[in-house]
């Protein structure tokens, strides 16, 4: 603990100093900026003492196997003292066993390139995809695909693939040949046919394919299960028909795994719960659960094959290079936070107390007209609010920042589709560590409850 007078120095210090992530440094002028300093499973201290119970896994669906993990920390010690980095053009010990482990779990899957973000994982899928075109199509096949409402990162390149217009306002002009298609929010239905919707949503990327020309894309790039947009589950018959379309085209399937990989849905791997088989899996906020920087791009054989005999002849190779990518700290700690979750059976759980949290949410739907749709899998859950259920009219995100405040206020950190998209920043966001137990399901249930009954009256 520190002493009144250390803390004031750090706040002062922070004050002064750090300019924080997403953030409008002017709510500063009214309260502090909240430093954390110890956290253990769920539950989260900061530098006044105050305890935390953490729905979100780190702010950002992040810390999957919960806070305080010595075993992790001891991994990634031992690997340290023995050697910290080398650039991976050569091969490394945790790097290697990290890569057959992670294969193990991805049946199709072959390859893994290793780099330290999100972001940055995404962007190799770009290269590659527009490497493939330019060594294999003449480079006619350049173009790739989004979809509204999805992000994949924070660089000028994967902004130029988001779906979040909010995000990617003031950063344009963007490169070219990245290509939106719809969105497939059921509750928020574009199409009229309610009965096949997951198919119409699909059909919806086919019209986009055939208005570019399939000749000219390379690869669609979407989530498992939207995030940040809105904790958009697609629709039944939605993936398959994704993977057919894209199959007919020669379009190369990427599907995003940041925040669903290593476990949030109850599997492995979101794309896992709908027997599809992608091309390309990107990855990295889960893999390390944040006791290190890891992020992976994981590919096919197939793939692969294509950088070792193409046009571009020596050259033909993958001309990319993440210098954090040969830290081993990430891959060390990659391999014990994926130990924990075999033998802690922490697929099972999430799947378990998923069962719980939906039918808590269920619940609380009932009690609370304000909730107009409820969606997830696993430990992944949205909580739309509106103004109006009959006409769907989001609540105003001040209220819905309200909700989030109140339940901070209960000591329970909840999220929120935070200024990503004009008018629908109304979806509450619920993505606890995988090791959440029946009781802190009910906790941050309870807190919700509260603070919707404070915003009704
Ligand atoms: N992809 C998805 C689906 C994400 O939610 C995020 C971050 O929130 C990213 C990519 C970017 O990851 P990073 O912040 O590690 O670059």
């Amino acid at each position: 603990t520190l002493s009144p007078n250390d803390q004031t120095d750090i706040v002062a210090a922070d004050r002064a100093h750090v300019w924080h992530h997403l953030t409008q440094h002017r709510a500063f002028d009214q309260a502090d900026p909240a430093v954390f300093v110890e956290g253990h499973g769920l539950r989260l201290w900061d530098i006044e003492g105050r305890e935390f119970l953490d729905a979100v896994s780190g702010g950002v669906w992040t810390v999957n196997v919960g806070y305080g993990r010595r075993s992790i920390a001891d991994a990634v010690h031992e690997q340290l003292v023995k050697l910290n980095y080398f650039a991976a053009s050569a091969g490394s010990i945790p790097g290697a066993r990290f890569a057959e482990q992670l294969i193990a779990r991805m049946p199709g899957m072959s390859r893994v390139y290793y780099s330290t973000s999100g972001s940055e994982a995404n962007e190799k899928v770009f290269k590659m995809v527009r490497q493939i075109s330019a060594q294999h199509h003449g480079g006619r096949k350049w173009k790739i695909l989004f979809r509204e409402r999805d992000y994949h990162g924070t660089t000028l390149g994967t902004l130029a693939a988001c779906g979040q217009p909010q995000r990617s306002a003031a950063y344009g002009p963007f490169a070219p040949g990245f290509v939106e298609v719809p969105h497939c929010l059921e509750y928020r239905s574009q199409f009229p046919d309610a009965a096949r919707y997951g198919e119409a949503a699909a059909d919806a990327i086919e019209h986009v394919i055939e208005r570019e020309g399939a000749d000219t894309i390379g690869a669609l790039c979407l989530e498992p299960i939207t995030a940040g947009g809105g904790v958009i589950v697609p629709p039944q018959g939605y993936w398959q028909r994704v993977q057919e379309i894209c199959r007919r085209h020669d379009i190369l399937l990427h599907v995003d795994e940041v925040v669903c990989g290593l476990g949030r849905t109850g599997t492995w791997f979101g794309y896992q719960n709908f027997g599809i088989q992608p091309d390309f899996v990107t990855m990295a906020k889960g893999v390390a659960s944040g006791y290190a920087a890891i992020a992976c791009t994981v590919t096919t054989e197939a793939v692969f094959e294509k950088f070792r005999h193409a046009d571009g002849g020596e050259l033909g190779y993958f001309r990319d290079i993440s210098t954090f990518g040969g830290c081993l700290a990430g891959p060390a700690a990659a391999l014990e936070n994926m130990r924990i979750i075999e033998d802690e059976r922490l697929l099972d759980n999430a799947r378990e107390m998923g069962v719980v949290l939906e039918r808590e949410l269920r619940g609380l739907m009932e009690r609370h007209a304000v909730i107009g749709d409820v969606r997830g899998l696993g430990l992944f859950w949205g909580i739309e609010l509106v103004a109006d259920r009959e006409t769907r009219c989001p609540l105003d995100e001040a209220l819905v920042g309200r909700v989030v405040g109140l339940c901070r206020r209960q000591g329970v950190l909840i999220g929120m589709t935070n200024r990503s998209l004009p008018g629908f920043n109304n979806t509450l966001c619920l993505s606890p560590a995988l090791v959440v137990s029946h009781a802190q399901i009910l906790q941050i249930v309870r807190a919700i409850d509260v603070a919707l009954s404070e915003i009704a009256a």
